[in-house]
């Protein structure tokens, strides 16, 4: 979409949805606003399947598209074939980094150690644009308590042609957690272990009881985001 019109939609779904549940808005949005041009993005992280529950009661055939950046924890991919399993959803596209560019620019598997900007770019954001080309809009599962740059987060931004979308942004810990005790929803099994995010294995750390929830992410480091979630032209 063009840029002036993509603002002008993005300012009139701000307005429109002001203060309305996540769950009716996400019904909106893949009923009638986005039908049939919409998708999810998804770690399958944490409190990922929170977000995919509210989309499978609505529709289990939404298209979730899923980075594997080759540096997953292996009980993720063990997660996220249980959680298609559990919620029945019948569209999970899995994205991939390009093997030339890995080849290329870290052919060793260690960027992530001297660069994970770059790694995170390699990984992450390189290959989304192509995965979501085919969408008007991207939902992501955002929430404003886990702080930092998502404390203010929109309901809707205009990232790069696509109207992006974080639905459950006003969402507090205690309805998150609600949702997984009345929807007996699976939990990550890196969750009991003390990983209250989890990305991928090389920058994801446990976190003291209590502790924000973010804080294991490139602990030690200035790193917040994997830059997906950054309008930076580079992706949404
Ligand atoms: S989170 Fe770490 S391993 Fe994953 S893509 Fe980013 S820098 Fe690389």
């Amino acid at each position: 979409m063009e840029q002036e019109a993509l603002d002008r939609r993005v300012q009139e779904l701000n307005k429109r949805y002001e203060g309305v549940d996540g769950q009716k808005v996400l019904r909106a949005l893949i009923e009638d606003e986005f039908r049939g041009r919409i998708a999810v993005l998804s770690s399958f992280g944490a409190e990922s399947v929170v977000l995919l529950d509210v989309v499978a009661e609505i529709d289990p055939s939404v298209p979730v598209i899923f980075l594997d950046t080759g540096k997953l924890f292996a009980e993720t991919i063990t997660y996220r074939d249980d959680v298609i399993a559990h919620l029945g959803l019948s569209d999970v596209r899995i994205v991939t980094p390009d093997p030339v560019q890995i080849e290329a620019r870290d052919p060793e598997g260690i960027l992530w150690y001297w660069d994970p900007d770059s790694c995170c770019a390699l990984r992450k954001v390189e290959p989304l644009p192509s995965a979501i080309v085919e969408f008007d809009a991207v939902i992501s599962g955002r929430k404003r308590y886990h702080g930092a740059m998502r404390s203010e987060l929109a309901l809707f931004e205009a990232v790069d042609g696509h109207v992006k979308t974080d639905p459950i942004a006003s969402w507090t810990k205690e309805q998150v957690m609600a949702r997984f005790e009345s929807r007996r929803l699976p939990r990550h099994p890196l969750v009991a272990k003390g990983y209250p995010s989890i990305g991928c294995e090389p920058c994801t750390s446990q976190v003291a009881e209590g502790g924000d929830v973010r804080a294991g992410r490139w602990a030690g480091t200035m790193k917040t985001e994997c830059g997906i979630h950054l309008q930076n032209g580079m992706g949404i």
